[in-house]
């Protein structure tokens, strides 16, 4: 989607002097009109010029102008191809540095480690390259996943088309919460709203009608025209398409600019910061050890070389790799739990979720409603049976009713009229198209016998009020035959009783059946109807202010889905609260919400949020679980009371005046089936199957690579400050010694290019794998992680201290020992030679060790199943093999200075490294205690 700045930047390019070229590349017939000025001309000549109909192209037609046109996509410059990817590797200031090195290297006459420097730089370049590549596209294909389709005419009969499939000249139906897929020129509109930010940058919904404008109209003025990728935010329209794909104005503005898939997270910015404090501070120490080494008399080419494999070696060059690789391995497992990520950050911040606001239809319940009770004022009815099947009977104090009473008879046809849902059944199964709520009124009129499709014959349509969430009712106008018509009318009770009038039915009555039935869990309709006289032609909202008669209730369950009971328990152990906001009665919110076992604090309406001050309404939106009644505004107001208090809040919604709350949400999380395309534009997830438990899968995932990233971080740094460390103090510290070809050089426990060595094979080998590391047994028993928590948090500032000085003063202390005793035996060179193959191999078999106590950052490694990560063992593996060449093959030796060790020297290495197994243990105990008293 385009950012306001980038709209700018189109309305610049727009300007009327820039006319684009292609424009004027007209090919023969209907590309003869892309450059019509649609707007300028009457519906039926645009229609004309199209070569269309009111009623919609033949299936034939749409065929083969898809054919001349192509699919209705827009071909984007792709800002994830392959070369934007490469150069974003190499524009890096780490690579640069990197880079100057192995170049002063080579300079130097240091060929060998100038060219272990350019391997070390390849091989992150490749791998960053290949991870991120892969990561672009994984996030791309997420698009694919939510499919958008249209409402088009094909001759006159509507159908359910992929977006893609539109071709100019199809006919499409616009609805409040629609994307605008292509193109378009109105051809009906009834309080047409459309928010075109995505082109215009402009948030205010513009007004669109039918009369042609001038010529010249900018584009925010051509109101009869619906441009791709804008949204429908209230009423209905219908439309010609004019332009499809790239073709479009969205395509023309996207074929500029190109689109941009934000890959950055606040992790990845934290550690971008880092990154550049880090190199800027490693390149002034690598200027001091530079200074070190001059005073104590170094050869310059000498001084310079240390000073280099200082830079190298301290700089994790390989992290950004890992975190980019955490983080899509994060997404794809997302997606494959019904979880889409339409942004990435979202990744990050579902790990920290402190708070879970769902919708309660269809997210908490399964969205199967069944009418089980009636009630008029003659008297009440249950009835048997659930689902969508119409087996099942109406039934009176458990006597099964066989003639249907007039009133409970009219109270289920009007229900069945005043209904845009339809019912199909075959073989005793049933299913329904349009709203749920709706479908159940079908299917109770069939268990008592009317036929739907007769009543609606009869009883013809003339006009009608949708339903509206914020209205709580729907209403219609029907023919009753004999220049009679009647208004139905069924909502929400307190929204019906306030229209009907005060004879009939005693209020009292009706309220305590509502509280009865709602007590159950129901949800309660009422129904209303009046008479009109035969000359109403249409419905105006004064038709339905007042006079109705209430005809009854009928009250329908929607049990809770099964597995929800349990992710609810679930999110409390993760110290996650879950609150309920749903539209429906408070009793019904109440009753759900205690199956549920959201049962603390008290039920809370939108009413009574709506009196609340702000300070008010934190209090209460941090007590209460359940609220009902609730309209959409409501949403937005405790989303941000709870964020008033430091949560972190993951709210769902499905509808488009949702919006606004799914954007203010650290997490909006739109319904993938039944959510508009509104909401699931302004979302940070989509859940591919509307179900919450999805929520809590996406907030484990989440948890789980904000882990894997901690455990990479507190594995990769130590090994850099360790480096540095035996570096630094060999420089400032070790007895210098005279060199072959003359001049000073310290006796070093690895040579600069054996550091190199390290940091090649290692970084790749080891750090790569924990990002592959699974959940952790009590991650979803830990309170959520604090989003202000740094990312170099205390934890890893202080392992890194700790695992770097145990790794360096092993590697110091073997290398002293083991060429002090060998220097009396074999000689000071030969001696040299064999301690500096051992420290190097300490430190190898130190990352190993230390790779594994890595894989759990609380717990004991075998509580983790010691083999659950093969790609672990992998790595492990893949470096034995590369240090047994380094040690053993002879052309390795030469180009390394390393000797060949015996079996003792293995042991001695292994021993030495492996301190650093109860040195972890210790303090992950210690952390362990800590964390116990405090809590
Ligand atoms: P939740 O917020 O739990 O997901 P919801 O969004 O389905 O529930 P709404 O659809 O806003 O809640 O419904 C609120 C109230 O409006 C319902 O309790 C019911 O009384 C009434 N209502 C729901 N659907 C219809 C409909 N199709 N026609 C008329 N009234 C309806």
């Amino acid at each position: 989607m385009l950012r306001a700045g980038e709209a700018a930047l189109w309305r610049a390019h727009h300007h009327p002097s820039a006319r684009e070229p292609d424009m004027t590349l007209a090919k023969p017939s209907l590309h003869a009109t892309a450059s019509a000025a649609w707007h300028a001309l009457a519906p039926e000549a645009v229609l004309e010029r199209v070569h269309s109909r009111a009623e919609g192209l033949s299936d034939q037609e749409a065929r083969q102008r898809l054919e001349q046109h192509g699919p209705n996509i827009l071909k984007r410059e792709r800002q994830n191809g392959p070369w934007r990817v490469l150069f974003r590797q190499i524009n890096n200031p780490l690579i640069w540095v990197l880079l100057g090195s192995a170049v002063l290297a080579v300079a130097l006459g240091k060929v060998t480690d100038g060219l272990v420097v350019l391997a070390v730089v390849v091989l992150n370049t490749l791998i960053g390259f290949i991870q991120e590549f892969r990561a672009g596209q994984a996030i791309e294909a997420l698009a694919r996943m939510v499919p958008e389709t249209v409402t088009a005419l094909r001759e006159g009969a509507k159908v359910s088309l992929a977006a893609e499939q539109l071709v100019p000249g199809d006919v499409v139906e616009l609805t409040s919460g629609d994307k605008v897929p292509a193109d378009m020129r109105l051809i009906a509109a009834r309080n047409l709203q459309v928010e075109e930010a995505a082109l215009t940058g402009e948030s205010v919904p513009v007004r669109k009608q039918l009369p042609p404008v001038a010529e010249d109209a900018s584009l925010g003025d051509r109101t009869n025209l619906t441009f791709g990728g804008t949204l429908v935010t209230s009423g209905t329209g219908r439309a010609v398409v004019v332009a499809t794909g790239d073709t479009t104005e969205l395509g023309r503005i996207s074929r500029m600019l190109g689109e941009a898939t934000d890959m950055q997270t606040p992790m990845t910015k934290a550690l971008a910061t880092i990154g550049r404090y880090l190199t800027v501070a490693i390149l002034v120490m690598s200027v001091v050890l530079l200074g070190v080494g001059l005073l104590r008399g170094y050869v310059i080419s000498e001084a310079l070389l240390v000073a280099i494999t200082l830079a190298v070696a301290a700089i994790p060059e390989g992290l950004p790799a890992i975190v980019t690789i955490a983080l899509a391995i994060g997404v794809q497992r997302m997606a494959a739990r019904q979880a889409v990520i339409r942004k990435l950050p979202a990744v990050e911040t579902l790990g920290s979720t402190t708070v879970i606001c769902s919708d309660k239809t269809g997210t908490l319940t399964r969205n199967e409603m069944t009418v089980q009770a009636l009630w008029t004022p003659e008297g009440s009815w249950s009835v048997s049976g659930v689902g969508y099947a119409v087996q099942g009977e109406l039934q009176r104090e458990g006597q099964t009713v066989g003639e249907l009473p007039r009133t409970a008879a009219e109270l289920l046809r009007a229900g069945v009229l005043c209904n845009d849902a339809s019912l199909q059944s075959q073989e005793g199964k049933g299913a329904i198209t349009g709203d749920p709520t709706e479908g159940a009124l079908l299917v109770v009129a069939e268990k008592a016998g009317l036929r739907v499709g007769e009543l609606r014959d009869r009883f013809a349509r003339v006009d009608a009020i949708p339903f509206e969430s914020e209205n709580q009712f729907m209403a219609t106008l029907n023919e009753e035959g004999e220049g009679q018509r009647s208004i139905f009318l069924k909502g929400a009770l307190e929204v019906v009783l306030k229209r009907c009038q005060s004879e009939g039915a005693a209020p009292e009555a009706v309220l305590a059946e509502m509280d009865r039935m709602a007590g159950k869990g129901l949800r309660v309709l009422a129904v209303a109807s009046k008479s009109v006289s035969g000359a109403s032609s249409g419905l105006k909202p004064e038709d339905v202010e007042g006079g109705f008669t209430l005809l009854g209730l009928q009250g329908m369950i929607d049990p809770p889905r099964e597995e929800v009971i349990a992710a609810v328990r679930a999110c409390h152990e993760a110290g996650i609260a879950v609150k309920m906001i749903t539209g429906d009665h408070q009793k019904t919110a109440e009753s759900i919400g205690h199956q549920l076992g959201l049962a603390e604090g008290k039920v809370v309406t939108g009413q009574e949020l709506a009196r609340l001050d702000d300070a008010q309404l934190r209090e209460v939106a941090a007590s209460s679980h359940v609220f009902a009644r609730v309209a959409p505004e409501h949403k937005l107001r405790l989303v941000k009371a709870l964020q008033a208090q430091h949560h972190v809040v993951a709210m769902t919604g499905d509808g488009v005046n949702d919006a606004p709350a799914l954007k203010q949400a650290n997490i909006g999380v739109a319904m993938g089936i039944t959510g508009t395309a509104v909401s699931k534009e302004s979302a940070d997830i989509v859940l591919t199957d509307d179900n919450f438990t999805t929520i809590v899968s996406a907030v484990e995932e989440g948890r789980r690579v904000y882990d894997n990233l901690v455990k990479s971080l507190a594995f990769v740094l130590p090994t850099n400050l360790g480096l540095a460390l035996i570096l630094a103090f060999s420089v400032a510290f070790f007895p210098i010694q005279e060199l072959a070809g003359g001049g000073l050089a310290p006796l070093m426990p690895m040579l600069p290019v054996q550091f190199l060595w390290i940091n090649l094979v290692a970084t790749v080998a080891l750090a790569l794998p924990l990002a592959f590391e699974a959940k952790e047994p009590h991650l979803m028993q830990r309170p959520p992680r604090a989003p202000s928590e740094p990312v170099l948090s205390r934890f890893v500032v202080g392992r890194t201290a700790v695992a770097a000085l145990v790794m360096a003063a092993g590697a110091i202390g073997l290398f002293t020992w083991e060429f002090r005793t060998e220097t009396d035996r074999v000689g000071a060179e030969e001696a040299m030679r064999e301690a500096q193959t051992m420290a190097v191999t300490t430190v190898i078999l130190f990352q190993i060790f230390y790779l594994l106590m890595c894989r759990s950052l609380h717990g004991s490694l075998f509580r983790l199943g010691l083999f659950s990560n093969p790609i672990v063992f992998l790595g492990i593996g893949l470096l034995l093999l590369l240090q047994l060449g380094f040690i053993y093959l002879p052309f390795m030796q030469k180009l390394f200075g390393t000797a060949p060790l015996g079996w003792a020297e293995w042991g001695l290495s292994a021993l030495v490294a492996a301190v650093i197994l109860p040195v972890i243990g210790a303090e992950k105990a210690w952390r362990n205690r800590r964390a116990a008293s405090a809590s």
